[in-house]
């Protein structure tokens, strides 16, 4: 039986593309040479660089005006990136949904002055903050589009002529994400896009200038060129997993899995008489990410164990919220969920209970 990964990230990758980089580790396309061992200046990694930007501005509609920057350091080196490099007025405005939003209206304060202009602190972040009708004086709005640790996502956006600025690490090819309505989109790769050392930024290119700031830390000094050695591995398997997207049917029919799967699971969730989702309204309820609970720590970690004896891994939830969490990425089929419905109701069955401890 095969083992299914809830990890949150680095997550599950499609089975068929882990399959295929292996076949061609030690000799990519027949040259002999590894990919890990290809100059990234070579005809052979500039095609491939021109395939994944290629693939990327097809499945997510990017227009022309859009520059996309394949870069390193995470989506975190993001947090203080798009300040240094929207800043004109020197006044951010943020919304605070949860642990990710906290961490980049930090790095944003090290540049200039954050509005805080809505946050959900005061509901534990099990849902989203509302924001006021009129947003000005900013020189952009950042939100955390799905956030992967409370399981909250926004499916409507504040109307402004303030440029939006999102985080979307955790749903960036999982559901439709109209471009044109932001300014700027940054994600780190390790969740539907690749392996981790690989962040995407697609970002409206008269935002970007000339910018007093090390040279790695200016996005006008990637725009269309590789200023130095980018993560060549990441950006050959993230080539393949678009690839696997674009042949199963691009983001459409990723979204409409998501939906199957995710629906499953909350579905289970909100009828079972033991666990109990996190984020209860259901207008944003994240496809990708399910927090939940029994409301018993032990019982939590009694059940993650359980899970895990029987190949359902990587279970538990951030460490900053406990519980369990059940990340859905592209990668993990419809049985999986199935199987983690069927496992959460044997373990209720059973009558495991604060004290069960033998797996
Ligand atoms: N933002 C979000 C929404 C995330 O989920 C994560 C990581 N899970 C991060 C930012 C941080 O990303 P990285 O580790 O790539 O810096």
């Amino acid at each position: 039986m095969p083992i299914y990964n809830f990890s949150a990230g680095p997550g599950m990758l499609p089975a068929p593309v882990l399959r295929e980089v292996q076949a061609q580790f030690l000799s990519y396309k027949e040259s002999g040479v590894s990919i890990v061992e290809m100059s990234h200046r070579s005809k052979r990694f500039t095609e491939l660089a021109r395939h994944l930007e290629e693939r990327l501005r097809r499945l997510m509609a990017i227009p022309d005006e859009y520059a996309v920057l394949w870069l390193q350091g995470g989506a975190t080196l993001q947090f203080s990136m798009v300040p240094m490099n929207l800043k004109t007025a020197g006044r951010f405005a943020y919304l605070d949904s949860g642990v990710w939003s906290q961490k980049a209206i930090a790095d944003a304060r090290r540049v200039g002055t954050v509005d805080v202009i809505g946050s959900a602190r005061g509901v534990g972040y099990s849902e989203l903050p509302t924001w006021p009708e009129t947003i000005q004086g900013a020189d952009y709005l950042h939100l955390t589009l799905n956030n992967t640790i409370e399981g909250t996502r926004y499916t409507a956006l504040p109307e402004t002529d303030v440029p939006l600025v999102a985080d979307v690490s955790s749903n960036i090819l999982a559901e439709h994400i109209d471009v044109r309505r932001f300014g700027l989109l940054y994600a780190g790769a390790q969740k539907n896009i690749g392996p981790a050392g690989l962040t995407v930024v697609i970002v409206r290119r008269d935002l970007i200038s000339e910018r007093d700031v090390p040279s790695y830390l200016s996005y006008e000094n990637h725009v269309d060129t590789l200023l130095n050695t980018p993560s060549t591995f990441s950006m050959y398997v993230a080539e393949r997993v678009l690839a696997w997207i674009e042949a199963e049917g691009g983001v459409d029919e990723m979204e409409r899995r998501n939906r199957l799967k995710s629906e499953r699971l909350y579905r289970a969730l909100d009828t079972s008489s033991l666990f109990r989702p996190l984020v209860t309204d259901t207008t944003s309820r994240s496809l990708t990410n399910i927090p939940f609970t029994t409301g018993n720590e032990e019982t939590d970690e009694a059940f993650r164990l359980y899970a895990e004896a029987r190949d359902l891994i990587e279970l538990g939830g951030h460490r900053s919220v406990g519980g369990l969490r059940a990340s859905l990425y592209n990668a993990m089929p419809l049985e999986g969920v199935e199987r983690l419905v069927d496992t959460m109701h044997e373990f209720e069955q059973e009558g495991h209970h604060v004290s069960y401890k033998n797996v």
